[in-house]
């Protein structure tokens, strides 16, 4: 088994070990998702860091879908690093829940949610993670010459865009 598969394997261990513990998650919760399969979004990905994909519909006839109706849960291949544990656990704790029929993100959906023993962490480690795909994705830093506001982005401003605060014109420096 490769370093990938092994990491993965392991997460959802422990996830399905902490939601055991949890009083609301049957045997049939559980063993159903240790089966869902578990594989990597594209790591240019800035936003979504994890998604459940459902088979097609003519696929699964049940109204409320189940495990069985997944296709993958994806998550985002920097989400394996050592360093980002504890939030690849929140996320795949939270594609779990939609696995299981709630997909809306709703007050139900959040209340499970928050069963999550470290979910107090998941808007600071989210709002981080975010920080660092961008940085990661990005080429171009574009800088305000009179206040030194710098943005990163992915392409060359090319002087068509404009500082707000100071009205001049952002030039490109390469990352
Ligand atoms: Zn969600
Ligand atoms: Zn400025």
């Amino acid at each position: 088994m490769n370093n990938v598969n092994q990491i993965i394997k392991n997460s959802k261990e422990s996830v399905l070990k902490t939601m055991s513990k949890m009083d609301f998650f049957t045997e049939n919760d559980l063993n159903s998702l240790d089966l869902v399969k578990i594989g990597l979004l594209r790591k240019n990905s800035v936003y979504r860091h994890g998604v459940t994909r459902f088979l097609p519909k003519n696929k699964w006839s049940s109204k409320v879908p189940d495990p069985s109706c997944v296709k993958v849960v994806d998550i985002h291949p920097l989400l394996l690093n050592y360093e980002w544990e504890t939030y690849r656990e929140i996320i795949i704790f939270h594609e779990f829940i939609h696995c299981l029929g709630y997909l809306g993100h709703n007050k139900q959906f959040y209340k499970l949610e928050s069963l999550w023993p470290t979910i107090n962490q998941k808007d600071t480690l989210g709002r981080k993670f975010m920080e660092v795909l961008k940085l990661k994705n990005s080429t171009w830093k574009w800088i305000c010459p009179k206040c030194n506001l710098k943005v990163l982005r992915q392409r060359k401003s090319s002087g068509k865009y404009i500082c707000k605060k100071c009205n001049c014109k952002l030039i490109d420096e390469a990352i």
